[in-house]
């Protein structure tokens, strides 16, 4: 006799995450690996936010603040939301797998993009639902086709915003078109983790669709642009009885309390993070230009990464980056035979991104 695992469990792709850098030094005997394939912010916490960590660190003794009091206090300030209207995740990741819980029945439907976060249709499988992908079209979301997607079964319609892996994004009047032709019992989950980064014109202030909508979910993460990937921290903002029916299935103590006082001061340091966003916008603006040189082919990316066509086989090529102390995505997994996806690094790690790449190629 053995346990028995749930069918849909087994069923699922595990998630692959990128390499961790001490691994690779010890399984290839490098002394020097730079690691860009997980969309990390290459800056490490402002001194302020090591200072308040720090200090927090001095009464892990204690359980952490499950309301996130002070945290919730400042979001609501700083969107002008309610502080009931504000869930905490460790990580976004978290609410997104809470979303699910709470909405999605077995042999209900869920549907995404295609190729788009994988960590969506992982949860939905989990929950037993069915996911129908909808291939983007020129690595954009074709939400005419989303929308032709929509069954009476449908419950979840996720939106990265940009997405990843394509960097690409849905403009406001895209999105508000979307919106208002999706039936109001469907959950539009628009996940901003690359919020921060974003500074097209035309990018839509969901914030508003959360206020004027019942079913717009928006989340937004301390994993990217504030660099705290480490300590898992995101945050959803939607209507209040959406947030209270998610906070009934939230962990008690789900986000530590080192996290919490990061995060805080985080948003109290908002010079040093501007500054961090002008300097990889900048880096990013030098990298597509060695790209360029190189003559790669490369969407435009509206976040702090770039999915590469490098029309040859990726595996090869990232393998062999791999070998040289450089890692880069492979997007093969992804459904995306030819392309790898790179992480905007310090100027000096995408100098050796470039330089390992002109060699590789
Ligand atoms: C990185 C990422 C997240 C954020 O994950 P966290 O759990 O907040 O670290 C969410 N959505 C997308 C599309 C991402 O790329």
């Amino acid at each position: 006799m053995s346990v028995t695992i749930k069918s849909n469990i087994l069923g699922i792709q595990p998630y692959v995450p990128g390499k961790p850098i001490e691994e690779v030094k010890r399984e290839l005997g490098l002394t020097s690996v730079i690691k860009l394939a997980s969309n990390e912010s290459p800056f490490g916490p402002s001194p302020k936010v090591l200072r308040a960590m720090r200090a927090a660190a001095a009464s892990v003794n204690r359980y952490p603040d499950g309301g996130c009091f002070y945290l919730r206090q400042a979001l609501a300030k700083k969107w002008k939301l309610d502080p009931g209207q504000i869930l905490f995740g460790n990580g976004s990741d978290e609410i997104i797998v809470m979303a699910i819980r709470a909405i999605v029945s077995p042999g209900e439907e869920v549907i995404v993009a295609k190729p788009s976060f994988l960590i969506y249709e992982i949860a939905s499988r989990i929950e037993g639902a069915t996911v129908r992908a909808v291939p983007l079209k020129n690595l954009r979301y074709d939400l005419p086709a989303m929308r032709a997607a929509v069954t009476p079964k449908t419950k979840i319609i996720f939106i990265g915003n940009p997405d990843n892996p394509a960097g690409t994004y849905v403009n406001d009047s895209e999105l508000r078109e979307f919106v208002a032709a999706v039936p109001e019992n469907i959950l539009i989950f628009v996940d901003e983790a690359y919020y921060e980064f974003v500074s097209a014109k035309d990018y839509p202030d969901s914030l508003q669709l959360v206020r004027s909508r019942g079913n717009v979910l928006v989340t937004r993460t301390f994993s990217k642009m504030y660099g705290l990937a480490g300590l898992r921290v995101g945050y959803g903002m939607g209507p209040r009885g959406l947030i209270a029916a998610l906070e009934r299935i939230r962990e008690p103590f789900n986000i530590n309390s080192i996290a919490q006082a990061a995060a805080l001061a985080c948003l109290a340091d908002g010079a040093y993070y501007r500054r961090i966003a002008r300097q990889i916008a900048a880096e990013k603006k030098v990298l597509c230009r060695g790209l360029k040189k190189l003559g790669v082919d490369y969407k435009e990316s509206f976040t702090n990464f770039i999915l590469i066509d490098l029309k040859k086989d990726s595996t090869q090529v990232a393998q062999a980056l791999l070998k040289k102390g450089v890692i880069v995505r492979d997007m093969n997994f992804w459904g995306l035979k030819n392309f790898i996806r790179v992480t905007v690094g310090t100027k000096a790690e995408n100098g050796k991104l470039l330089k390992t790449l002109k060699e590789v190629l």
